[in-house]
């Protein structure tokens, strides 16, 4: 790729040979990619070089204020070989939106794809083939001006880093506990809950400690004015299958825009589901559940693909789904999903490219 500069490392550092030992986010591999941004020249001097630690001012705007976008994708092995990512575009087009909220200079989208595509290619050799294991891409854009002012800064650094990382679910799908939390919440009205800036997940992280403690998995977030309405859970989308209808919560500047979410919501109509993008409560949810027609509950993100929901806390009550098994929507949807990443079934959407 032309204007792409690549610097050699001295020595490569020693690959996985267990790969069922990767966990999630624990590695790196040799390099990044980096590219700069000033007022005066724009995005340039684009560059792949040995991954290691950078050298930061410590007034260095972003680690004070958060002026930081981050992306989460990820990279295939298929069974033919083939090296795959999944709409990697969206991850793109997604993170312009947030730079924008977060007043930071937006990407080409094609130029950045092109490099990400690039390093991905580069470091091939690290992405791991076994049953739901891949190689996850984690570009980010920091403010890098070493200057104590609450302002936007006229400098930043674009980074791309792999990490190669195990089977979300070491013994296959499985069901999972989930707290409805109804005093913390992630995302206000006006706010930054639609973009994937670093102080949204730096707020959230109480709630999961306190409802970790207590067993559960993830929180389900609600909305900060009422406390009424389902947004997300953890980090990844909410949906509820109720009588046979698939319901996710609308995005809005509250929700992140899942790429799973977006798809999910693609690929079930497709295979005949009815599902509807609309504000859905708790009393909905629990109503629905006391009167036998809660038939399920999911969520969708990159890391997991689907986690079906087993046991909902909400105040006192535990509400027991599917009978402890995975529900028929979910595990449909994450064979037909991960079918389509991984080149084992047709891919009428054209979701998967190629690297
Ligand atoms: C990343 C993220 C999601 C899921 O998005 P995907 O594109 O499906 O991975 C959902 N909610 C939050 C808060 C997230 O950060």
């Amino acid at each position: 790729m032309e204007n792409l500069r690549f610097e050699k490392r001295a020595e490569l550092k020693q690959k996985p040979t267990d790969e069922s030992s990767l966990g999630f986010g624990k590695l790196t591999t040799d390099y990044m990619l980096a590219i700069n941004y000033t007022g005066a020249k724009g995005w340039h001097d684009a560059r792949i070089v040995p991954y290691g630690p950078l050298s930061l001012d410590p007034a260095t705007s972003s680690l004070h204020y958060g002026q930081l976008i981050f992306e989460g994708l990820k990279a295939y092995k298929t069974g033919g070989g083939e090296i795959v990512m999944f709409r990697p575009r969206e991850n793109i087009k997604r993170m312009n939106t947030g730079l924008e909220r977060l007043c930071i200079p937006t990407l080409d989208e094609d130029f950045t794809l092109d490099a990400i595509r690039e390093l991905v290619n580069t470091e091939r050799g690290w992405i791991p083939s076994g049953d739901g294991t891949s190689l996850y891409i984690r570009p980010f854009i920091l403010a890098t001006d070493p200057v104590l002012g609450v302002t936007a800064s006229d400098s930043y650094l674009f980074l791309t880093i792999l990490s190669p990382v195990g089977s979300y679910y070491k013994e296959g799908m499985s069901p999972v506990r989930i707290f409805v939390e109804d005093k913390y919440t992630r995302a206000g009205a006006g706010g930054t809950g639609y973009a994937k800036c670093a102080g949204n997940y730096a707020g959230t992280m109480l709630a999961q400690k306190l409802a970790a403690a207590n067993g559960y998995a993830q929180v389900m977030w609600l909305d900060g004015k009422e406390r009424r309405y389902v947004e997300e859970i953890g980090t990844s989308n909410a949906f509820f299958v109720i009588s046979g209808e698939v319901i996710t919560p609308p995005t809005s500047e509250t929700i992140l825009a899942g790429i799973t979410r977006k798809s999910s919501v693609e690929l079930l109509r497709s295979l005949g589901y009815t599902v509807t993008e609309r504000p859905i409560t708790t009393d909905e949810v629990y109503d629905a559940y006391k009167a036998g027609r809660l038939d399920e509950a999911f969520a969708t993100g990159t890391a997991a693909v689907v986690s079906p929901i087993g046991e909902l806390g909400w105040k006192d009550e535990v509400m027991k789904l599917t009978g402890g098994k995975i529900g028929k929507v979910a595990q449909t949807l994450y064979d037909e999903l991960t079918g389509i990443q991984l080149c084992k079934k047709a891919d009428p959407f054209g979701w998967v490219y190629r690297v």
